[in-house]
């Protein structure tokens, strides 16, 4: 237990990271549970829900079998020989991408709508961004027999026009959102106020390792999947040993989580990469939002900004309240990278591997990229990258970049 604890002052028990938060749900100064009081009783409920399915074998029974004969889990690690190769590093790569629906988000959906089952609700309600946990709610929805309700910036309603069809296509209903900026703040914003006005039969699915407690936390345990496999499949493939350097993607930070969760108490140095126009860790200051405590960019007032990225799932202001907690402590270092490393690093990666990434976790490769080359990975090292997506949503928005 030597760098996965926290010193909490003398004398004092020394908290586990990425252990079970206490039931106001901090993590260090971040997290907590900053909701109306109308919400307060959903939360409470929600999480003594989740903390009793998670202790009782017959939900992860039930759980697992959806994630092994549903979702096709486990997905492999692959090595990347020739990539490997090229940088000097030993590069493995957990295969999110090979999940049902494209990504690790499946993971999250099925948890939360076997969840929902399990406490008699049966309606969904979810945001989306880019549409990829939109879509991810739908399908879980749909395999479950729940009704699925959809909220959506109209400005990412006409953006991804293909996410909203596949939606539809799954029986969700999508609201657009003509709120603020029409985008995934205020989509969250709308499904939060759904969800306070149909409590009783509703159930908020949210994306990624944020919101109020027990969000950040429920979550991370439903990635945690990620990570455990991904650190037994490692030790096999390096003779027991775990690799120097995991690598992943944030957005919200829930692929990250899930596998940083596996690895938190070995020796391997943790890092997570945001988008340079979304960096909450690089530019963001401490705020409260969405229902938690953690950094968000803000401008001088205190206001949320845009973030912008290449990569409409990177484009959240924030990062989940663990992640604020991991940086703080230094147990995990944050670095971004800009859209053009991240498109090079899409070509490189297909051209290499035959694996054509999303562009969220292209930038986790971006960041390899680089780092192989300064120096920062020396020569040697062995990494495991997480990645998180698959790339046929993003390859049409790439081919017109490029003409
Ligand atoms: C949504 C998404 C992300 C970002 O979400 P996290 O919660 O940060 O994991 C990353 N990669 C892919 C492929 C996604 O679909």
């Amino acid at each position: 237990m030597s760098d996965a604890s926290v010193p909490t002052g003398a004398g004092a028990p020394r908290a586990r990271l990425m252990g079970v938060p206490g039931p106001d749900g901090r993590f260090g100064e971040f997290g907590g549970r900053f909701v109306p009081e109308s919400l307060v009783p959903a939360c409470v409920e929600l999480s003594s829900a989740f903390d009793e399915a998670w202790g009782d074998p017959s939900f992860h029974e039930e759980l697992d079998g959806l994630l092994t004969t549903y979702a096709g889990r486990p997905t492999p690690v692959t090595e990347c020989r020739r990539l490997s190769e090229q940088l000097g590093v030993r590069v493995l790569m957990k295969r999110e991408d090979l999940a049902h629906t494209g990504s690790h988000k499946i993971n999250n959906v099925l948890g939360q709508a076997l969840l929902a089952r399990r406490m008699g609700k049966q309606r969904l309600v979810a945001e989306t961004g880019a549409g990829q946990h939109g879509v991810a709610s739908a399908t879980a929805a749909a395999l479950l027999g729940l009704r699925c309700v959809v909220y959506m910036g109209e400005v990412d309603v006409a953006r991804q026009e293909l996410n909203v069809f596949r939606m539809r296509l799954l029986g969700a209903e999508v609201r657009p959102v003509s709120s603020g900026s029409r985008t995934l703040k205020d989509a969250v914003n709308e499904a939060l106020r759904d969800w306070v006005a149909t409590v009783e039969t509703t159930h908020y699915c949210i994306g990624s390792v944020m919101g109020p407690h027990p969000y950040p936390y429920m979550v991370r345990e439903l990635q945690r999947v990620v990570g455990d496999e991904a650190r037994e499949q490692c030790r096999e493939v390096l003779g027991g040993a775990d690799p120097d350097v995991v690598v992943a993607c944030i957005g919200g930070g829930s692929n990250a989580a899930g596998t940083f969760a596996g690895f938190v108490d070995t020796r391997s140095a943790l890092v997570g990469v945001e988008a340079a126009g979304g960096a909450a860790l690089g530019s963001g200051v401490p705020g409260v939002v969405h229902g938690m405590r953690s950094m968000f960019l803000q401008d001088e007032d205190g206001q949320i900004l845009e973030a912008h990225s290449i990569s409409a799932g990177l484009d959240y202001p924030g990062i989940g309240p663990e992640h604020a907690q991991l940086a703080a402590v230094g147990r995990a270092t944050y670095h971004s990278v800009g859209d053009d490393e991240v498109l090079d690093a899409f070509r490189t990666l297909a051209a290499t591997e035959g694996i054509i990434p999303a562009l969220e976790p292209a930038h986790a490769v971006a960041w390899l990229l680089r780092a192989a080359r300064t120096g920062e990975v020396p020569p040697g090292s062995t990494v495991l990258l997480t990645m998180s997506g698959r790339g046929d949503k993003d390859v049409a928005q790439v081919m017109e970049m490029q003409s």
